[in-house]
């Protein structure tokens, strides 16, 4: 099979071609960044990246024609874009999307798209399920324009379903391991690993009492290689997720303990951290009905298991 992932240079994407290589498959990645997380793979004669951006339209539909799957990842994600270039993350999220979809209807392929738990917002009432209501904040906070990018991407995406396309929606809650980000960049795991490391203080913000289900990337990308195979996935919104549900002191509490650092932790204040109003979500928990059923996977690493090997992964010279 000729598997196609756009954004496959990232931490998700390179998990994901590094696991239809080893089922003996054809990748392309198209992906406009460098390519650090994948070089390991340029060996592979069934392995190549094209470097451009899923906007550059002509690139894009000819690769989709020599496709048999198109896993769509590439956006622009993380906070500071949220807040610092909303119009990027606007752009390349919803009009790269359409712009997939589109090729993918023209030929007839099968695509799924990599969504998030972000589109559920401020909601409180956990688990979430896939039909669970989002609830987001103004316009006028620049935050939300992620969750908004990716809620219209799925919208495109069941609007092409009744059209007669093949489409998954995946929603990742989490998902870490080695090659997250640099260390001290991104998200809370590569964070604090590069704070332990230094034996420096973890930086646990607000009181640390917000919640998240951490999904180790193993899990993730056997869910994701699921969801590309099964046909009883298609049309549906699917969670990917964890249901170990742990503080984000209490994660902290636990990296100390895991890798027997001095480090301690110091509360930072939210408002001295995020600029431009920027709300931490309080809790964040999956329902994962649909991909024990549908995917027929669950998360089995537990959360100690996934940050032994990922701290092991980032020690490493
Ligand atoms: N967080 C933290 N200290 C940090 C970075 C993040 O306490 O140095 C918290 C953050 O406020 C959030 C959680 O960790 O509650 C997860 O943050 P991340 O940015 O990894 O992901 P998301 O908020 O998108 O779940």
């Amino acid at each position: 099979m000729k598997v196609l992932i756009t954004g496959g240079a990232g931490f998700l994407g390179s998990h994901l071609a590094e696991a239809w290589l080893d089922r003996g498959h054809d990748v392309t990645v198209l992906d406009p960044a460098g390519d650090l997380k994948v070089r390991h793979l340029r060996v592979n004669p069934r392995f190549r990246t094209i470097r451009e951006s899923v906007l550059n339209r002509e690139i894009l539909d000819g690769l989709v024609a020599w496709s048999d799957l198109v896993y769509h990842l590439a956006a622009v994600v993380g906070v500071e874009h949220y807040v610092g270039d909303p119009y990027q993350v606007l752009t390349v999220n919803i009009n790269g999307t359409q712009e997939v979809l589109t090729a993918a209807f023209r030929h007839g392929k099968k695509v799924v798209f990599s969504s998030t738990s972000e589109v559920y917002g401020r909601n409180t009432a956990v688990p979430f399920d896939e039909d669970s209501d989002r609830v987001l904040g103004s316009t006028r906070t620049d935050r939300w324009c992620y969750a908004t990018s990716k809620a219209a991407g799925e919208h495109f995406c069941f609007a092409y379903a009744r059209m007669g396309l093949r489409v998954v929606v995946l929603r990742y809650f989490n998902v870490y391991g080695p090659r997250l980000d640099q260390l001290d960049r991104g998200r809370v795991v590569t964070i604090f690993i590069g704070q332990l490391l230094r034996g420096e203080p973890l930086t646990v913000i607000g009181d640390g009492s917000q919640t998240r289900t951490f999904t180790y990337v193993d899990d993730a990308v056997r869910a994701t290689v699921q969801a590309g195979l099964r046909p009883e996935a298609e049309g549906q919104a699917i969670n990917v997720g964890s249901e170990e549900e742990i503080s984000i002191g209490d994660l902290a509490a636990r990296m100390i303990r895991i890798t027997g650092s001095s480090s301690r932790l110091i509360f930072v204040p939210q408002d001295a951290v995020y600029a431009n109003g920027y709300e931490d979500i309080p809790r964040r928990v999956p329902a994962v009905r649909r991909m024990h059923e549908l995917l027929g996977v669950r998360a089995e690493t537990t959360l100690d298991k996934g940050l032994e090997q990922t701290i092991e992964w980032f020690k490493r010279p």
